[in-house]
């Protein structure tokens, strides 16, 4: 009796592992259709997030028709996913922000085009564009934002200086970029960290304690025996220039270069004195806002000739200095942007690279920094 109790016993068992085994097999073939599935996906770059939400929502065929297509992850992945949207997703070109599905679905529903999204996601960071999806439906999108340098947050004052000026909409957007549209000295952006494309004037200041990099006492055979300092690669570029140009039998020289914010604090206390506060205003920098603090400038003589604009050093150098890194900061025709009317002897040291750039499209360092670096 005993015996064929747990013979019975035994097949029960049998029984129930049998189960679990059967049971564990359609897991694990379930486990491995589904990597399958999944990695289907991932093949074309879905995040596994993305990848299981495409599964559940049963879009496999359709994600896979589009191929790789990252607004597309981004959607599956956002808790915004809206499947209404799921065509305009897969049209839109991706940009890395962290709201952007947010923020589709917001541009979506005011009723801009895919067109306009993209246009609208390429101008603005994601706080910009999350700024713009707040705002009633623009009316000048193109006008402005075809523009690559465009940017959202400015958009009323394209259109307000437009409107006051009837200027055509690439000078528009620079001048507004570059905070022209604002009265000088008014709402300046604080620079402070040295590079050689900064960008200084009366818009851009350099604090009271702002010190240039690499600062050296230059040779007081560039310098008329003045006690002069620069930054070090700005003064050995002018000594290069300054032996080609001296094989060419011209013959330049620095007459003033770094000045510290007290030092212009004293030359505008001068001329205050001189000319009064409007000759101040119009043609002295204030402290802080003189490009010399930056130790990138130099004021440039002849020792030939007393005006430099008709010596010709000035000539050569306006078609060499670009070759060592130097461009002529205020150029005839240029106040509007620069601020500054015709300085002739002033040059700025900005690099090779940039220099080329600068004299070979005729910019001003304004334009530069408003298409290359400020985007
Ligand atoms: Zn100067």
């Amino acid at each position: 009796m005993k015996k064929i109790k747990s013979i019975k016993l035994k097949k029960r068992y049998i029984n129930i592992l049998k189960f679990i085994g059967i049971l564990l097999c359609i897991l694990l073939g379930i486990f491995i259709f589904y990597r399958k599935e999944i990695a289907d996906l991932t093949k074309y770059g879905y995040s596994e997030e993305a990848s299981r939400n495409i599964l559940f929502a049963f879009k496999k065929d359709y994600v896979l028709s589009k191929g790789e297509n990252k607004t597309l992850n981004a959607a599956f992945e956002s808790k915004y996913f809206n499947e209404k949207y799921l065509d305009r997703y897969a049209r839109i070109e991706y940009v890395k922000q962290k709201n952007l599905i947010k923020n589709i679905n917001k541009l979506i529903k005011i009723g801009y085009s895919n067109d306009d999204i993209e246009l609208i996601l390429t101008h603005g960071d994601d706080s910009a564009v999350t700024r713009f999806t707040k705002r009633d439906k623009v009316k000048y999108l193109d006008e402005f934002f075809s523009i690559d340098y465009a940017k959202l947050d400015n958009y009323d004052r394209y259109v307000k200086f437009s409107d006051e000026t009837g200027e055509d909409n690439d000078y528009v957007v620079l001048y507004v970029n570059l905070n022209l549209d604002k009265e000088d000295y008014t709402d300046s952006v604080c620079v402070n960290k040295f590079s050689y494309d900064m960008l200084i004037n009366k818009h851009r200041f350099l604090s009271k304690d702002f010190v240039p990099d690499n600062l050296e006492k230059i040779n007081s055979e560039y310098s008329n025996g003045n006690d002069l300092k620069a930054n070090k690669v700005a003064v050995n570029a002018f000594i290069a220039m300054a032996q080609d140009a001296s094989r060419n039998g011209l013959s330049l020289v620095i007459n003033s270069a770094y000045r510290s914010y007290s030092e212009q604090e004293r030359i505008v206390d001068t001329y205050k004195n001189l000319y009064g506060d409007d000759y101040v205003n119009k043609y002295v920098a204030r402290p802080g806002y003189s490009e010399h603090q930056t130790g990138l400038s130099f004021d440039i003589g002849s020792k030939n000739s007393n005006i430099f604009s008709n010596s010709k050093e000035y000539q050569w150098i306006l078609n060499n200095s670009y070759k060592y890194g130097f461009i002529h900061r205020f150029p005839k025709n240029a106040e509007d942007i620069t601020g500054i009317s015709n300085e002739p002897w002033h040059f700025r040291y900005v690099g090779k690279k940039i220099a080329k750039i600068i004299y070979e499209n005729k910019m001003t360092l304004e334009e530069y920094y408003v298409k290359y670096l400020d985007k």
